[in-house]
């Protein structure tokens, strides 16, 4: 019996199997530090949890349609006015298993086995292997200037005749980088004059420090959504940490949207119509959990880009959203992979190599947790790596001894 080839050109998602390894670490009672998580801490908004729970103890939770709850529509249309000042139709929303799988989808209803997809580096991981699961090409792209800025020159040198669909992460998951203004009307516009569609991966838009305000590619189009080949892709799960309840939804025209729904409905016949409840009520819900978070995340920021600017040698970008820093460690080691379980081995700490996101000698560490775990986390990664660090390490009453150099 033999697997396919999609399926064997497929890898394990890696922030899964650090998951499974800080899992396995503290059942064994270790003090292991996760600064490789991805979702934040707080709680669902009680909006949410009222609406599911009265959802279910009605005692009917039924199928519903496969492109999602007309309620769940209607929010969605609502939020796109707000934040997109779009005005939008049912047949433009599609409600999914998170905004994981109305990018799945979409890719599903765009790409032919060969043709391919285009997007910056530092990427999310996921992103090429939902390519090769339609047969298709991932093409990542690193900025030319070094930088977590991708420039429309840095992509125009990839674009060819198989070029089907670029996806731009703003801000970005595992940089952190808000790309600005200019670039999204430049790639918005590039896409409409070579009729390539473009996907964009809003999921952390309501996350931004510094004052900085939400702007979307909606803005700098010309067009009308049915003329438009741009995919607006969102979700509960970040901004209002509701991760486990997976709901997302896109927003197109509506030719892609229902080759989207023809293609979910027969996958998962659409997500669940009680997590859609829940999604409805922290949609139409008070809003102020979204800004608390985001408050707590910049904080959490500040604290994190302090604790790594006294750490000789590491060279830090400062993250303008998200929760997520993507630091360059390699004046230590240039292997990111290897200096990442060398973390975990030596000081329990969990860190996500930056190979995994298309750029070695790099770690994204996460500072969706709390400032205890930042600022010892941080000092115990300088422990291991500062030549010049004292002999011992005290992890409550457990002592560590440097048995390396
Ligand atoms: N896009 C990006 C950039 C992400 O980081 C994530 C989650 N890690 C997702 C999409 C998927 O989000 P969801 O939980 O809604 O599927």
């Amino acid at each position: 019996m033999s697997l396919s080839l999609i399926a064997r050109s497929i890898k394990p998602s890696p922030t899964l199997a650090l998951n499974e390894k800080a899992a396995i670490l503290r059942e064994k009672g270790d003090p292991v530090i996760h600064l490789g998580g991805g979702e934040p801490k707080s709680r669902a908004p009680m909006d949410a949890l009222l609406a599911a729970v009265n959802s279910l103890n009605s005692g009917e939770i039924r199928y519903a349609p496969a492109d999602g709850t007309p309620e769940m529509k209607k929010a969605v249309i609502r939020y796109t006015e707000e934040y997109y000042h779009r005005k939008v139709h049912p047949e433009n929303v599609i409600a999914t298993g998170g905004a994981k799988q109305a990018i799945m989808v979409a890719l599903q209803a765009i790409l032919n086995p060969q043709e391919e997809v285009i997007f910056p580096a530092p990427y999310w991981v996921s992103y090429p292997d939902m390519a090769r699961l339609c047969g298709a090409l991932p093409v990542p792209v690193l900025p030319e200037d070094g930088t977590f800025y991708p420039r429309l020159k840095d992509i125009e040198q990839r674009v060819g005749s198989y070029t089907k669909v670029i996806i731009i992460n703003s801000p970005n998951n595992p940089s952190g980088a808000y790309y600005s203004q200019e670039f999204i009307a430049d790639i918005v516009d590039f896409c409409e004059r070579k009729n390539i569609y473009l996907i964009m991966d809003d999921i952390y838009h309501r996350l931004l420090f510094d004052g900085r305000k939400t702007y979307s590619a909606y803005d700098f189009t010309k067009k009308s959504v049915e003329e438009s080949k741009l995919l607006i892709v969102n979700g509960v799960s970040k901004q209002y940490a509701m991760t486990g309840f997976r709901i997302g939804w896109a927003v197109g025209n509506k030719k892609l949207i229902e080759a989207m729904a023809n293609i979910q409905g027969h996958q998962t016949s659409g997500p669940s119509v009680l997590l859609q409840k829940a999604a409805v009520g922290a949609l139409n819900g008070i809003q102020s959990s979204v800004e608390s978070l985001r408050v707590t995340l910049e904080n959490n920021r500040n604290v994190l880009v302090d604790q790594l600017r006294s750490f000789d040698g590491v060279k830090v970008t400062i993250p303008d959203g998200t929760f997520y820093l993507l630091a360059d460690f390699s004046a230590y080691e240039k292997d990111s992979q290897k200096l990442s379980n060398y973390l975990i081995d030596k000081v329990m700490v969990l860190t996500v190599p930056g190979k995994e996101f298309g750029l070695d000698g790099h770690l994204r560490i996460s500072y969706c947790g709390t400032i205890k775990d930042i600022t010892e986390g941080i000092e115990r990664m300088k422990w291991a790596l500062d030549p010049n660090a004292p002999n011992e390490l005290y992890i409550g009453d457990r002592k560590l001894v440097r048995d390396w150099s």
